[in-house]
C-alpha cells in the first residue's frame, strides 16, 4: 500500500526544499561568501494590536512596560510612529511591502495583497538571507502564504497551539487562504448562513467543548482564559511560542531574516495570573462623544476591557523582557538588527472597543517602534512622524541593499535624511472592492502635529473632514477643520491627490 503524505510530513519537506536546490558544494560556498558581505541578521518582531497609548515607555500613566523601558536604553525609540492601517491586513501588508494599502490593496479581513507583491515584499528583497516567518494571526498567515516562494521556513500557527480548532488546513496544506476560506464557508455564520447549518453547529459545539477542556486545565494560570485567536479557534501559550521561536531563529543559517508576529495583546485579553490583578486604581478614560460607528458597549464594559488590556500588555512586556534575555544568551542580540513594533493599535473610548471600525483616532494607529542595532549602548529618541512603510527601506539601507522604486516609504532617521514636512497616511477600506476605486473608506494624513481625517462614502458621514492639533489637543476633542484653514487646505489637496493615484488603475 502506498503511504499517505501527512500534513506534518509535507511541512517538513517544504522546509527542506530550499536546501535541495543547492546543487553543488561550490554553489553553497559562493552563496556563503556573498552572505558574508550582507552580514547582518534581521529580526522583525510584531505584537498585534499594541497601542502606543497604553505603553508606559510612551508616557502612559499605568506602568505597563517596565521591561521595554529598560530595553529602550539600548535602542532607537520612535515616539510618533503610525501604522498604515487600523487593523491587521492593511497594517501588516504595509509593513511587509513598504507600500500603502491604496497600493498593495490588502484591504479586507482575510484579504491578501495584489499578486505583484508575491515577490515584491520584504522577504523577496533579502534573497541571500535565510528567511523565516511565523504568526499566530490567521490574517497574517493569509498574507504570508502568498510570499511562500520567498520564504525558506514558514511555520503555521498550529505548530505553536495548545488547541487548534481549524479543520480545513489539514485538507489544503499548501494553500492557507484556501483552507481558511473553506473552513469559514463551511462552518462559520457571520452575516449569512454557512453552506451547512448542521456542520456549523456541530463544529461549534465540538470546538467549544475541546477549547473549554484546555481552558479548564490551564484555568489557574490563565484566569481570563488561555490566549486565543477567535472564538475557540486557536489556543496557545505566548511563553511557549517565544521559547520555541528563539530556538527556531538560533538554528537558522546566518545571515537570517526572521519575522515573528505574535497575537497578544490582541483580544480576547488573557493576562497570565501574575498580571491579572494589576492596576486597581479606579481610573476611567476621559469622556468623549460617541463615534458614528460606536458599538453597543456600556462605559463600564469598555473600562473593564481597557483594564484587562493593560494587564495583558504588562504580561506581554514581561515576555518581551524574557525573550530579549534568551536572545542575549544565544548571542543573537549582538549580531542582529531587531525591530520591535505592532500592526495597529486598540481603542477604548467613544463607544469603540478593540479595532476594525472606520475610526482613525490615535489609540488605533499610533504604535510603538524600537530598533536595536548590534552594539548599541545608548538610547536615541526620534520625534519625527514615521510610518510602517518606512521599515522595509530602512532595513534594506542598514544591510546595504538598494531600495526598489516601487517602495513608498523612506529611510528612517537617524539612518536617512530628515523627514520633516512629509505627510504619512493611514488607509481603511474594508467595505469596498479590492479592484475598484476606494469609495467607502477612511483616510488619515499626519504632518507634524496636524492630523487630517477624511471619511468617504459612509452613510450619513460621507465627505466629512476632521482636523486635530495633536500637540495641544492629544485627546482629539476639538475638530479644527475649516475648508479655508491654510494647513487643512494643503493637506487635503495632497491627500486627494494620493487617493487619486491609488485609484487610477481601477478607473475605467
Ligand atoms: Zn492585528
Amino acid at each position: 500500500m502506498q503511504e499517505k503524505l501527512t500534513r506534518r510530513d509535507f511541512l517538513k519537506l517544504f522546509r527542506l526544499l530550499p536546501f535541495m536546490f543547492l546543487s553543488s558544494e561550490l554553489e553553497s560556498k559562493a552563496k556563503k561568501l556573498r552572505r558574508k558581505t550582507y552580514g547582518r541578521n534581521v529580526l522583525l518582531i510584531v505584537f498585534d494590536a499594541w497601542s502606543a497609548r497604553n505603553i508606559s515607555l510612551y508616557g502612559y500613566h499605568r506602568k505597563t512596560t517596565p521591561n521595554l523601558l529598560r530595553l529602550a536604553e539600548r535602542a532607537t525609540v520612535y515616539h510618533r510612529h503610525y501604522s498604515a492601517g487600523n487593523f491587521t491586513t492593511p497594517g501588516t501588508g504595509s509593513l511587509l511591502t513598504g507600500t500603502y494599502p491604496w497600493t498593495h490593496r490588502g484591504l479586507h479581513v482575510f484579504g491578501s495583497l495584489l499578486q505583484t507583491f508575491d515577490s515584491n515584499n520584504l522577504f523577496g528583497l533579502f534573497p541571500d538571507h535565510q528567511r523565516l516567518a511565523f504568526s499566530h494571526n490567521w490574517l497574517v498567515d493569509v498574507i504570508l502564504d502568498r510570499f511562500r516562494k520567498e520564504l525558506d521556513v514558514f511555520h503555521l500557527p498550529d505548530e505553536q497551539a495548545v488547541y487548534d480548532g481549524l479543520v480545513a488546513d489539514g485538507l489544503f496544506q499548501n494553500d492557507y487562504q484556501a483552507s481558511l476560506i473553506g473552513d469559514r464557508a463551511f462552518f462559520f455564520i457571520r452575516n449569512e448562513l454557512p453552506s451547512s447549518l448542521f456542520a456549523h453547529h456541530g463544529n461549534r459545539y465540538f470546538k467549544r467543548k475541546k477549547a473549554a477542556r484546555t481552558n479548564k486545565k490551564l484555568a489557574e494560570a490563565y484566569p481570563y482564559g488561555v490566549p486565543s485567536f477567535g472564538e475557540n479557534e486557536l489556543l496557545f501559550l505566548l511563553e511557549d511560542a517565544i521559547d520555541w521561536s528563539v530556538e527556531q531563529i538560533n538554528s537558522l543559517e546566518r545571515p537570517f531574516l526572521a519575522y515573528l508576529h505574535f497575537l497578544p495583546p490582541h483580544g480576547p485579553y488573557s493576562p497570565h495570573k501574575d498580571f491579572a490583578n494589576l492596576f486597581v486604581d479606579g481610573w476611567k478614560s476621559p469622556e468623549k462623544p460617541l463615534h458614528f460607528s460606536a458599538g453597543k458597549w456600556s462605559e463600564e464594559q469598555i473600562d473593564r476591557e481597557h483594564l484587562i488590556y493593560d494587564r495583558y500588555i504588562a504580561f506581554v512586556d514581561s515576555e518581551i523582557g524574557r525573550m530579549f534575555r534568551l536572545l542575549e544568551e544565544r548571542a543573537i542580540f549582538s549580531d542582529t538588527v531587531i525591530v520591535l513594533t505592532s500592526d495597529h493599535g486598540e481603542i477604548f473610548e467613544r463607544g469603540l472597543l478593540g479595532h476594525g471600525s472606520p475610526a482613525m483616532y490615535e489609540p488605533l494607529i499610533h504604535i510603538p517602534l524600537l530598533i536595536f542595532e548590534p552594539g548599541q549602548s545608548k538610547r536615541k529618541d526620534v520625534f519625527t512622524v514615521t510610518n510602517s512603510v518606512d521599515i522595509l527601506p530602512t532595513l534594506l539601507h542598514i544591510i546595504g541593499q538598494e531600495i526598489p522604486k516601487w517602495v513608498e516609504g523612506e529611510i528612517l532617521p537617524p539612518y536617512g535624511k530628515a523627514l520633516e514636512g512629509r505627510s504619512v497616511y493611514v488607509v481603511e477600506a474594508q467595505e469596498g472592492s479590492q479592484f475598484r476605486p476606494l469609495d467607502r473608506a477612511t483616510f488619515a494624513a499626519i504632518n507634524g502635529y496636524h492630523k487630517l481625517v477624511y471619511y468617504k462614502g459612509y452613510d450619513g458621514f460621507d465627505g466629512v473632514y476632521e482636523m486635530y492639533d495633536l500637540l495641544n489637543d492629544p485627546e482629539e476633542l476639538n475638530n479644527i477643520y475649516a475648508h479655508d484653514h491654510s494647513i487643512a487646505k494643503e493637506m487635503k489637496a495632497d491627500l486627494l491627490k494620493k487617493i487619486k493615484v491609488g485609484d487610477a488603475p481601477y478607473i475605467k
